[in-house]
């Protein structure tokens, strides 16, 4: 008997619209969100440990994949999802911006795990206390460390975030405002 405990992918139902024999209405902010929720492309940012419970997020048993997130790019231009797992060091601060500032709009940024969210147990003069002293977070994933089940709870909440945001946001005097308080454009 099979003894697979993996949650069941969240695609979720169709966007709501008008539907009929033959045909199918909604709205082009409604399908765009159901498109790009579902075709999430993770770049993977992993300084220790936590990256290798992505690892394991990643490998067949919990197999990311299901989420339409099986395509890691390692090229922030071809990224809209940042994962970053792990300890950031101060010096590494201004790289992880640098990789944020080259992805296009619009993306979004999930920390995973205690270090990236807090600075975790290195409550140091050398380790950043938390990735939203440099970058916007979108969602935290708590834990030293995150269990795979864990990450991918964050990588659902993002997908919740990806389907509702309004198509405008990205525009918005509010989302300016926010990147100028980071000191980027
Ligand atoms: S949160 Fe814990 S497991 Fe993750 S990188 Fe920090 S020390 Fe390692």
């Amino acid at each position: 008997m099979s003894q697979d405990s993996r949650p069941a992918p969240q695609i979720g139902p169709s966007p709501e619209g008008v539907d009929g024999q033959g045909f199918f209405l909604t709205t082009v902010e409604k399908a765009v969100g159901m498109a790009r929720k579902n075709s999430l492309w993770p770049l993977p940012f992993a300084t220790s440990c936590c990256g290798i419970e992505f690892m394991a997020t990643m490998g067949s048993h919990y197999d990311l994949a299901r989420f339409g997130s099986e395509r890691p790019s390692f090229s922030p231009r071809q990224a809209d999802l940042l994962m970053v797992m792990g300890t950031v060091a101060k010096k590494l601060g201004p790289v992880l911006k640098q990789v944020y500032e080259q992805m296009a709009e619009p993306r979004w940024v999930l920390a995973v795990g205690a270090c990236a969210s807090t600075g975790g147990i290195f409550d140091t003069y050398s380790v950043l206390q938390g990735i939203d002293k440099v970058i916007p977070v979108d969602v935290y994933v708590p834990g030293c460390p995150p269990r795979p089940e864990q990450i991918i709870d964050g990588l659902i909440k993002i997908q919740e975030l990806v389907q509702s945001e309004h198509l405008g946001r990205r525009n918005s005097p509010e989302y300016k405002a926010l990147l100028a308080s980071y000191g980027i454009e």
